[in-house]
């Protein structure tokens, strides 16, 4: 209930309004103090609903967060291996992202890319690695509450463009938002637009091509522009010259937040002009290998604020969540999972460790530190 509100109550439930003059005078003092007591007692005790109804009301202020995550390769090299299909099979869809579906379900837009087509077709593409997953596996992806996925990257195109033309079709009956290359995907929430652009650069991506896709999205009057980056080496943990050169361009030119994968192991984060480069997000809900050394992965949240209509310009509300790709250290039992205790710890401290130079300091609750750089 608000303060004026409960005034309004107060005030025709009042039982010394008398008519006799002097009571009448009393009661008036009475009432007032009573008020005052009540106005005191309600700001002491819900301060914070009182400050927080005083922000919708002038409606100007909306906060938007973002969940990122890394590589979910949601199928299989069949030469290899069939474990994440059978793991399906058995287990059903809610298994893979039951243990941070409570983060992804409750941010506002969680992406991830998505590396490897979901399609039905046999004509694969002579390469080492070459990944598939029926279409039905997308379910994993409704089932975790990702909304937007970003199919920019080299295995993408594993089966072909028949491949490539059903992943899209699927991602699309299942209602979940793609971008990369040409395909710029737009979300509204809360009535603010978000745009999500993906380079493959491992393909090669002019700095005009970014600059371009940018201008488009801000044409389009978005107001959080997240760019994705397919790019690096892999199983490195220091990004190349070409990673911190571009993802800082994509920043000159108007990127909110930078976000990049392919090297299937976490990179350092950087905090450039204000705003925040991902290097590399590791590996996911990864179906491309049953034991990887490294598991370690993060969840990267951004809370971004929109005030009048403008993205606030130095904002640090960012944190990491430290995760394991998979729920058993043994093996990878494709389930990643939110780390606690001192596993939590030394996987924080080892993220300061390849951010170290890149401005950014990770406290132990996973929260960025402010500064100003
Ligand atoms: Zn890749």
């Amino acid at each position: 209930m608000s303060a004026k509100n409960f005034k309004k109550v107060h005030l025709m439930e009042n039982p010394h309004a008398r008519p006799e003059k002097t009571s009448h005078f009393t009661a008036r003092i009475l009432f007032s103090l009573l008020l005052l007591l009540l106005c005191l007692l309600i700001t002491g005790y819900t301060g914070e609903t009182v400050q927080a109804a005083g922000k919708s009301s002038r409606g100007k202020t909306v906060k938007i967060t973002i969940s990122a995550a890394g590589d979910c390769t949601l199928g299989v090299d069949t030469r290899y291996n069939n474990a994440f299909n059978d793991c399906y099979k058995a287990k059903g869809p809610t298994y893979f992202l039951k243990k941070v579906k409570p983060v992804f379900s409750k941010d506002d837009i969680t992406v991830t890319n998505l590396e490897g087509p979901l399609t039905s077709s046999w004509q694969r593409v002579p390469a080492q690695f070459t990944f598939k997953g029926p279409e039905r596996h997308a379910s994993i992806l409704t089932k975790g509450s990702v909304e937007v996925v970003n199919i920019a990257n080299n295995h993408t195109m594993d089966y072909g463009k028949s491949g490539f033309e059903d992943t899209k079709k699927t991602l699309k009956k299942n209602k979940i938002s793609y971008y990369g290359y040409d395909a710029i995907a737009y979300k509204k929430v809360k009535g603010v637009k978000v745009a999500f652009l993906g380079f493959n650069q491992l393909n090669g991506v002019t700095q005009k091509q970014v600059k371009d896709s940018i201008n488009k999205a801000k044409k389009a009057k978005a107001k959080i522009i997240i760019v994705s980056f397919h790019w690096g080496v892999e199983r490195t943990y220091e990004p190349t010259s070409l990673q911190t050169s571009m993802g800082r361009y994509a920043i000159q030119c108007g990127a909110s937040l930078v976000l990049g994968h392919h090297p299937h192991v976490l990179q350092g984060i950087e905090k450039y002009k204000g705003r925040y480069i991902v290097y590399s997000l590791g590996n996911f809900c990864y179906g491309g290998h049953t034991n990887p050394a490294d598991k370690d992965t993060m969840i990267f949240q951004q809370t971004f604020c929109i005030k009048n209509g403008k993205l606030k310009k130095d904002d640090s509300r960012a944190k990491v969540i430290p995760c394991s790709i998979s729920s058993s250290s043994q093996y990878n039992n494709f389930q990643p999972t939110v780390l606690s205790g001192g596993r939590k710890r030394t996987l924080i401290n080892k993220i300061n460790r390849i951010s170290k130079g890149k401005h950014v300091t990770i406290k132990s609750n996973g929260q960025l530190g402010t500064g100003h750089f």
